[in-house]
């Protein structure tokens, strides 16, 4: 095999369908500021996803140190190791702390059990992560926010079109924040969106996304730049009308994986609930480390490169010392878990090539 698989490929809609916006977007003269693709997008992608609105932004982490500055976050913020980067770098950027919570073993999101044991009087929020869109417990971070008036924040970077209790999981926390990179389910080659339901967040996020503007054109907060192009938003829209066909495809491919990687005892699942689940990646996990590094060679070997999300535990990071807190799940999940490539365009047979050199590496 000589073709290079990667963990993912950008979906990208057929030129030609891209080409009518960018003439529109020629026509008009208008390349960002808000301008009607933009505009068009956020009511065409709300739509989609069943919710009342979303505030578009340049990339999902500005949409997160977004959402801190807009709940005028201090102090202490309760969050994941087990996630990307970017949610420990938006709590940073904004000059808060974050202070980190186990995860539970098996949904791999934040222990909302543990939650409680971390609150002190400088706790402002708790912001969790819908890993791999595997909604968190929402009901109980609800509860524990008011009994503690706390705000919640959510990095829903996974969880598009992910329904939970007959509403869009996008729609549960003061405001979630949601990732349209390259890579992710939906892509805007770089974006993201804020969803909150309070119309007063939602004017201070599109103040704070436009340098601090306020609608008459008055400079009354201190914004940032994190405005989406019109070309950004060109690429989502002509991207939307195979949302429900990339949806398919990928669970397709996700249930073969399962189907023979899952005869296996020694290699183990997320658990999810499929209805509240979107596939837009195939983590698996191994017995020990040693395994999944012994698996990670052959299949590099092979010209397969999935990806360690998320490694290292955050908490393990230079940055915290050695003295930080163990987080024993959280540390040996993200030893063990290895994310399979998954996208559109990836054939069965690749699928079978993929799980039998897993599979060989077990012995
Ligand atoms: C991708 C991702 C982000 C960041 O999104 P960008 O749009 O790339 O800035 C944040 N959190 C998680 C969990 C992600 O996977």
């Amino acid at each position: 095999m000589n073709k290079k698989i990667y963990v993912t490929r950008p979906f990208l809609p057929p030129l030609e369908e891209y080409i009518p916006y960018i003439e529109q977007i020629w026509e008009s003269g208008i390349l960002t500021n808000d301008g009607e693709m933009v505009k068009r997008l956020e009511k065409e992608l709300s739509n989609a996803l069943g919710i009342e609105n979303l505030i578009a932004v340049a990339n999902g982490t500005l949409g997160l140190q977004i959402a801190i500055k807009a709940l005028d976050l201090t102090g202490e913020i309760i969050t994941t190791p087990f996630t990307f980067i970017a949610t420990l770098r938006a709590i940073d950027w904004q000059n808060c702390t974050p202070v980190f919570v186990d995860i539970d073993s098996e949904t791999l999101n934040i222990d909302s059990k543990k939650i409680e044991a971390k609150i002190t009087e400088k706790t402002s929020a708790i912001l969790g992560v819908h890993v791999f869109s595997n909604p968190c417990d929402v009901e109980s971070i609800e509860a524990i926010s008011k009994k503690y008036n706390l705000k919640v924040i959510y990095d829903a970077a996974h969880s598009l079109f992910v329904n939970y209790k007959g509403k869009s999981i996008l729609e549960y926390g003061h405001i979630s924040v949601t990732s349209f990179h390259a890579v992710k389910l939906f892509n805007t080659v770089e974006g993201g969106g804020c969803i909150t339901k309070s119309k007063e967040l939602e004017e201070r996020i599109k103040q704070l996304r436009n340098f601090g503007f306020d609608k008459t054109g008055n400079i009354s907060d201190i914004g940032i730049n994190a405005k989406m192009s019109e070309l950004h938003a060109a690429m989502g829209l002509a991207s939307l009308k195979y949302i429900d066909k990339i949806k398919i495809y990928r669970k397709e491919k996700h249930d073969l994986y399962k189907k023979i990687l899952s005869e296996h005892e020694k290699i183990n699942f997320q658990k999810i609930d499929s209805e509240q689940y979107n596939y837009s990646y195939m983590p698996v996990l191994f017995q020990c480390e040693k395994t999944l590094l012994r698996a990670l060679e052959n299949l590099n070997k092979n010209n397969i490169f999935p990806r360690r999300y998320f490694y290292p535990s955050l908490n393990k990071l230079k940055m915290f010392g050695v003295d930080i807190e163990r987080l024993p799940v959280a540390e040996s999940i993200s030893k063990r878990i290895l994310c399979l490539p998954l996208f559109y365009s990836l054939e069965d047979g690749d699928i079978e090539n993929i799980c039998k050199i897993i599979l060989s590496s077990l012995k």
